[in-house]
C-alpha cells in the first residue's frame, strides 16, 4: 500500500543543450525561412517575435478595404513551426542585441547565441513628421489595417448623416499618400469599393461620386517598375476613376486634408499613408555600419563585417545586388536570404566554405482592382487580365498556410460573382458618430450622479434585514 505521504521522486535535472543556439530576430518573411530550413538541423533555434503572428504584408489594403479578414493574411507562428522540434518560438520583443558578449536581450531574460539572424522587418517611415501618423494612418501592420478599414468606412456612414455639402464632399474624398504598389494598390481597391461594392447600398449619398487622389512626389508612380508599366498603371487608375498627382510633395496634414508644396490644398477626411519604411528602432542600435537609409551593410555572406556569426537579411540589410545597388525590399529577397542563411549556418557547422549570396530576381507586380494589374516577369511586361491573373497566382501560392490559400480563392471568387465584400466590419467602440452632443453628455453625468446616490442610498442596511441581501446594481 502506498501512503499518501510519501516523498516524491526527485525530478531529474534538465540536459543541458549542447547543440549551437541560432536566435532569429522576427517571424518574418526572412526569419521564418531560416527556421523552416533549419528544422532538421543539429541546432538549437529560438525564433523571437513580437507579435503571436507571421503576417503576409502584400494583402494588407485587401483588409484595408474589407476584400478579406485579418485572419485570411496571418497564421500563428507558433502553428507555423509545430514539426520542428528543435524550435521554440518566444513572444518578446528584442531591445538590444550585444555583438561583443553574443547576447540578446528580451524582457526580464538575456540569451546567448552561436549564430544570430537579425530579420526584424521595416517600419513606417514619416521623414521626421511622426505627428501625421494620427491623421493619416500607415500600413505595415493588421491594426494599421483594420484602423485604416475603420476610417474608409466609417466616411461612408457619416456621409450619409451628413446634411452640409462641403463636409460631405469632405467625407467622400480619400488622399492616399504614396505611389509605390501599397499606395496604388490601396487606391485602386478604394475606388472599387465606392464605385462597386458600396453604389447601391446607400440611400442619401451616391459613393460613386467618391474622390481619390493619389499623391506621389517623385516623378512617376511605381518607381522601381519599368516607365512604361507606370505610364499603364495611370491609366488604368484613371478608367477606375482615381486622379494622381506626381512630383507632388505633400507639406502639412490636418483633419480637413493634405497640403502639398505650392500650397494647394486636398480636401479629404480620410487620407493615408504609404510613403516608406526605414527600418525598426533596434538596428540602430547593433553596433555595425549602416547605409544612409539605416539598414546594416553586409558582406556577400550577408555577415557583418568581422562578425561570421552574426546575420542581417530583408529589410534591415543593405546587400549589395549583382548591379552594385542594395537589394530592395521586397518578400522574395527576404525569403531567398533566409534559404541562404540557413544553408550557411548548415555548410559552416560542417566545415564547409560559405559560397556569397546571389538575389534571383523573378520579377515584380502590383494590382489596380478587379482584372487591373501591371507585372514585369522574367524579362515580360504584362499589364491589364493578364498580369492581374498572374498577380492572383502568384499571391495565393505565396500565402502562409494551406487554410489560408482556399479561404482566400474562396473569397475572392465570391467577389468576383458578386462584387461584395464580406468584411464590412467597423470595429473599435469609440468613433464620432456614436460621441454625444454636449447636451446628452450633461444629461448623462446627472444621470451618473443620480445613480451613485441611489446606489449609496441602496448601501445603507435595511432596518429589518431580510432572508438574502441582493446587491443592488449601479
Ligand atoms: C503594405 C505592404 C505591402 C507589401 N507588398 C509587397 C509585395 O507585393 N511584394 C513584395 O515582394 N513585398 C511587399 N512588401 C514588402 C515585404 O513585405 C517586405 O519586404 C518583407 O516583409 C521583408 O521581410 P522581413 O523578414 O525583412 O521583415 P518582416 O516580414 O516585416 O518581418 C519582421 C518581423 O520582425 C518582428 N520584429 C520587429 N522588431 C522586433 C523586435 N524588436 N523584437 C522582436 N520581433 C521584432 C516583426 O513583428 C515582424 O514579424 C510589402 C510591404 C508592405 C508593408
Amino acid at each position: 500500500m502506498t501512503s499518501s505521504l510519501a516523498v516524491p521522486a526527485p525530478v531529474p535535472a534538465p540536459v543541458p543543450d549542447e547543440r549551437p543556439h541560432v536566435v532569429i530576430i522576427g517571424a518574418g518573411f526572412g526569419g521564418l525561412e531560416v527556421a523552416k530550413h533549419l528544422g532538421r538541423a543539429a541546432v538549437r533555434v529560438t525564433l523571437l517575435d513580437r507579435e503571436n503572428h507571421h503576417l503576409f504584408q502584400p494583402l494588407l489594403y485587401q483588409v484595408a478595404t474589407a476584400g478579406l479578414s485579418a485572419v485570411d493574411i496571418a497564421s500563428p507562428i507558433r502553428s507555423l513551426v509545430r514539426r520542428h522540434e528543435n524550435t521554440s518560438v518566444l513572444l518578446a520583443e528584442v531591445h538590444e542585441v550585444d555583438l561583443l558578449t553574443r547576447t540578446v536581450g528580451i524582457e526580464r531574460e538575456t540569451l546567448h547565441y552561436d549564430f544570430l539572424v537579425v530579420a526584424a522587418g521595416a517600419t513606417t517611415n514619416y521623414f521626421g513628421h511622426d505627428d501625421w501618423s494620427r491623421l493619416a494612418p500607415p500600413m505595415k501592420c493588421l491594426d494599421d489595417a483594420l484602423e485604416v478599414r475603420r476610417r474608409v468606412l466609417l466616411a461612408f456612414e457619416e456621409a450619409e448623416r451628413e446634411l452640409d455639402l462641403d463636409r460631405r464632399h469632405e467625407l467622400l474624398s480619400f488622399v492616399v499618400i504614396g505611389g509605390g504598389p501599397t499606395g496604388v494598390e490601396l487606391a485602386g481597391a478604394i475606388a472599387e469599393l465606392s464605385r462597386r461594392v458600396l453604389a447601391r447600398d446607400f440611400r442619401a449619398i451616391d459613393p460613386t461620386v467618391t474622390k481619390i487622389t493619389l499623391v506621389e512626389a517623385g516623378d512617376r508612380l511605381l518607381p522601381t517598375f519599368d516607365p512604361r508599366l507606370s505610364t499603364k498603371a495611370v491609366e488604368q487608375l484613371t478608367e477606375l476613376g482615381v486622379v494622381s498627382h506626381t512630383n507632388t510633395r505633400v507639406v502639412d496634414i490636418d483633419e480637413h486634408g493634405v497640403t502639398v508644396q505650392g500650397g494647394a490644398h486636398i480636401p479629404a477626411a480620410t487620407v493615408v499613408w504609404a510613403a516608406g519604411v526605414r527600418p525598426v528602432p533596434l538596428v540602430a542600435k547593433i553596433d555595425a555600419a549602416h547605409d544612409r537609409a539605416g539598414r546594416i551593410e553586409v558582406l556577400r555572406d550577408l555577415t557583418v563585417p568581422g562578425r561570421p556569426e552574426v546575420f542581417v537579411i530583408g529589410d534591415v540589410a543593405c546587400a549589395v545586388g549583382d548591379d552594385g545597388k542594395c537589394l530592395p525590399g521586397l518578400a522574395a529577397v527576404a525569403q531567398q536570404q533566409g534559404r541562404y542563411v540557413a544553408r550557411a549556418i548548415r555548410r559552416t557547422l560542417r566545415g564547409q566554405e560559405r559560397r556569397p549570396f546571389h538575389y534571383r530576381d523573378k520579377g515584380i507586380m502590383a494590382t489596380i482592382g478587379r482584372s487591373r494589374a501591371v507585372a514585369q516577369i522574367l524579362g515580360l511586361r504584362l499589364t491589364g487580365y493578364v498580369a492581374w491573373m498572374a498577380w492572383l497566382v502568384v499571391h495565393v501560392l505565396l500565402l502562409i498556410g494551406f487554410r489560408n490559400r482556399v479561404v482566400v480563392v474562396f473569397t475572392w471568387i465570391w467577389s468576383y460573382f458578386t462584387f461584395r465584400r464580406g468584411a464590412r466590419l467597423i470595429t473599435g467602440l469609440e468613433h464620432p458618430l456614436f460621441a454625444a452632443s454636449p447636451a446628452e453628455e450633461r444629461e448623462r453625468e446627472e444621470r451618473g450622479r443620480g445613480g451613485e446616490e441611489r446606489e449609496e442610498r441602496e448601501r445603507v442596511p435595511a432596518a429589518v434585514p431580510g432572508p438574502t441581501a441582493v446587491p443592488a446594481r449601479a
